[in-house]
């Protein structure tokens, strides 16, 4: 891997929650990204699953591992555990790069399943310091990209910023069989996502909703859509662009994993 002293930024397509419990595609392509990048000093996450009122840190020690789905899954996902630490010194740095906005440094979180489904096949060992930084709600699409563009010191400082969500994510049409074929309107949101990246067009991206039904379809709510947004505003101009794990399961769910930057 080649030795580069800025950190690279990762979108992880999450998907499931049961990908924590597999050996799959998209699980073993989390592996091949933590394996062909430098290894993080500590790991700033942007999690779908962390929807907020304001803006929060995680600032304690040892965040708990949250099991936030529905009692339908399997059981044995409620028994995952991954006790990797937090890092209450990159809680206060993200605070002050982000001010003036109001970052509330909080003790009651942890990490959710948008972090440690992607994280416990990509470090197994659970020994990075991983801190969350909640999203917004109220904020527009615009504000979320700038939050990004505040935090690119981050890469600078061996901290990886990566984002947890899906490009599309519609659970009420999603289909569990593996084989089906995905809906033409996910497919298209997804490459026209893609293609915005590809050009370098952040406002492609922002502006998404010109897609319509599209638009309508592969992003009913923002919060998987969102943490792709900081991602992209962290991106500097010449970070080399890769697809990993490209693909859209149970119909409805991209699995759409990006990394900006070096990447062996
Ligand atoms: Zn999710």
């Amino acid at each position: 891997m080649t030795k580069s002293t800025k950190m690279p930024i990762v979108f992880f397509g999450h998907g499931s929650p049961t990908n924590a419990l597999e050996d799959n595609i998209a699980t073993q392509s989390w592996k091949r990204i933590a394996d062909s990048i430098e290894r993080p000093k500590a790991i700033l996450c942007v999690s779908a699953h962390w929807y907020t009122h304001g803006t929060a840190v995680t600032a304690m020690e040892t965040p708990r591992t949250i099991h936030d789905f529905g009692r339908t899954l399997p059981a044995p996902l409620f028994d995952c555990q991954y006790p990797a630490p937090s890092s209450p010194a990159l809680a206060e740095r993200v605070a002050d790069l982000l001010k003036p906005i109001a970052v509330q440094m909080d003790q009651s979180w942890g990490l959710d399943h948008g972090a440690w489904t992607v994280f416990s096949k990509a470090w197994p060992d659970a020994d990075i310091p991983i801190v969350e930084l909640s999203i917004d709600r109220s904020r527009t699409e615009q504000w979320h990209y700038d939050m990004g563009k505040r935090l690119k010191p981050l890469r600078d400082e061996g901290i990886l910023i990566a984002g947890s969500g899906d490009i599309v994510h519609n659970l009420s049409v999603m289909d569990w069989n593996e084989e089906s074929r995905p809906y033409d309107w996910a497919a298209r949101f997804n490459d026209y996502i893609k293609n915005c990246i590809v050009e370098d067009n952040p406002q492609g991206v922002l502006d998404y909703q010109a897609r319509g039904m599209d638009a309508t379809l592969s992003v009913p709510t923002k919060d998987h859509f969102l943490p792709l947004l900081y991602v992209l505003g962290a991106r500097e101009e010449d970070d080399k662009l890769q697809f990993v794990s490209d693909f859209i399961q149970y119909k409805s769910l991209s699995m759409t994993s990006i990394v900006l930057g070096e990447f062996a």
